[in-house]
C-alpha cells in the first residue's frame, strides 16, 4: 500500500510542525503522467519555509496535503513517451512511497548510469546546483581569493565550498563541532575551518582569514552572518543562500546588524533560490557529472531509513544532527 506523510498542524512560534500519516492508494494515470515508486526523499531546510503561511518564491504547503520534497525513483507506469517504464526521473515529488505525477511538470528525467540515485538528490541534484550557481555566478571567486562558507559540512555549503576551491581560492568552512570541521580540513582540505559552537567565531576569522574576506557564501544568517560582514573586504561579495538560524522562529526574524560594513565596504549582498537558475540546470549537470565521476568533487551524503522516519528527520537538520545531505530512504 502507498503511504503518505501529511502536514498536519504549521508550524507556531518555536515548535516545530505536525505530520500525520496516510496509506492512501494514488489514482489510476491520466494521459500525460507517469507513476513515480520513490528510492529516497530529500529532507531540507527550505522545508519549514513551504509549510509556514507566507509569502515567498513558492506557494505554501495546505494543511492535509502531502508533504511538498524532492526526491528520485523509478518509473513504474507510464502514459507519456519522455518517461518510459524503467527510466528514471527527479522533481517534485512529496514524501510518499509513490507518485503520480504529470510528465511535463516539476520533474526531469535522469541517467544514473554508474552513479547511485542519492546522488540525483545531493550533488548532482538541487544542493548541488544550489552550491555551484551560488558559488561561480553571484560569488565568483578568484585565483588566491578568500573565500568563507557557512554550514560547510551540509548539502549546499559542501559543494560551495569545493567549487570555490576549484576555482583556486582559499577557503574556510564554519560549521558545528569538532568532527565536521575536523572532515572539512582533513578529507576536504579545505585550508581552515571554524568551530562556531566553541570559541569566538570573530578571533577565529581574523586569525584564518589575516587579508580579511573577498566572498562569503552564507547559509545561515543570524550572528554568523553578522560577524562576516566585518571582516569583508572592499567589493566583497556576500552570497545570501540562507538562513537556517532563522527558521526556527519565522515571525521574529533578526536582520544583519552590521549591514553598514555593506556602505563602507562597496559589498555585494545578493540572494537567490535555484528557482532563478531553472532554466541553466543542463549546465550544471555538465560540470558537476564529470567531477562527480572523476572523485574531484566528493559527495557528503546522511541517509536515515524510512518514511516513518521524516518528523525526526527533519528536527535533526534543525539541530545539526546530519553530516551531508540529509535524505529518506524508502523502503518499498
Ligand atoms: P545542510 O547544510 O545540509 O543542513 C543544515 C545545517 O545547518 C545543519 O547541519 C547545521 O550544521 C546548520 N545549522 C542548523 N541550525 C543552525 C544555526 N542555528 N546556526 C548555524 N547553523 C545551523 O542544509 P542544506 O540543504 O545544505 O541548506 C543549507 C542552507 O541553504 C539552508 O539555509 C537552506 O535553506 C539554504 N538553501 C537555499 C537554497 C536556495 O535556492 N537559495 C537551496 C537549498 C538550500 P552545523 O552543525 O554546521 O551547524
Amino acid at each position: 500500500m502507498p503511504s503518505q506523510v501529511r502536514l498536519k498542524k504549521r508550524p507556531q512560534g518555536n515548535a516545530f510542525p505536525q505530520w500525520r500519516f496516510t496509506e492512501d492508494e494514488t489514482p489510476d494515470l491520466e494521459d500525460g503522467q507517469i507513476r513515480l515508486r520513490l528510492a529516497y526523499i530529500s529532507i531540507d531546510p527550505g522545508m519549514m519555509g513551504w509549510v509556514t503561511d507566507k509569502r515567498s518564491y513558492i506557494p505554501p504547503v495546505n494543511e492535509g496535503e502531502v508533504m511538498r520534497a524532492f526526491g528520485v525513483g523509478e518509473v513504474v507506469e507510464s502514459r507519456s513517451d519522455l518517461y518510459p517504464v524503467g527510466s528514471f526521473a527527479t522533481g517534485f515529488t512529496g514524501v510518499q512511497s509513490e507518485a503520480v505525477l504529470p510528465a511535463e511538470g516539476f520533474i526531469r528525467r535522469i541517467e544514473p548510469g554508474n552513479l547511485p540515485l542519492n546522488y540525483f538528490l545531493s550533488a548532482l541534484g538541487m544542493p548541488g546546483f544550489t552550491g555551484y550557481f551560488g558559488m561561480s555566478d553571484i560569488g565568483a571567486p578568484s585565483e588566491g581569493d578568500t573565500v568563507v562558507v557557512s554550514a560547510c559540512s551540509g548539502a549546499v555549503g559542501s559543494i560551495a565550498s569545493q567549487i570555490a576551491k576549484l576555482a583556486g581560492a582559499r577557503v574556510i568552512g564554519i560549521a558545528g563541532g569538532p568532527e565536521k570541521c575536523k572532515l572539512l580540513t582533513e578529507q576536504f582540505g579545505l585550508e581552515g575551518a571554524i568551530d562556531y559552537k566553541s570559541g569566538s567565531i570573530k578571533d577565529c576569522l581574523r586569525e584564518q582569514c589575516p587579508n580579511g574576506i573577498d566572498v562569503y557564501f552564507d547559509n545561515v544568517g543570524g550572528e554568523i552572518l553578522d560577524t562576516v560582514l566585518t571582516r569583508m573586504n572592499y567589493k566583497g561579495r556576500v552570497v545570501l543562500c540562507g538562513g537556517i538560524s532563522q527558521y526556527g522562529d519565522m515571525d521574529s526574524v533578526q536582520g544583519p546588524k552590521n549591514y553598514l560594513s555593506a556602505i563602507t565596504h562597496s559589498l555585494t549582498l545578493r540572494g537567490f533560490t535555484m528557482q532563478d537558475y531553472l532554466l541553466q540546470i543542463p549546465e550544471a549537470v555538465e560540470v558537476l557529472t564529470p567531477l562527480v565521476e572523476q572523485r574531484k568533487l566528493r559527495v557528503l551524503e546522511h541517509v536515515v531509513e524510512g518514511l516513518q522516519n521524516f518528523p525526526e528527520a527533519f528536527e535533526m537538520i534543525f539541530a545539526g544532527r546530519n553530516l551531508g545531505k540529509l535524505m529518506l530512504k524508502v523502503e518499498q
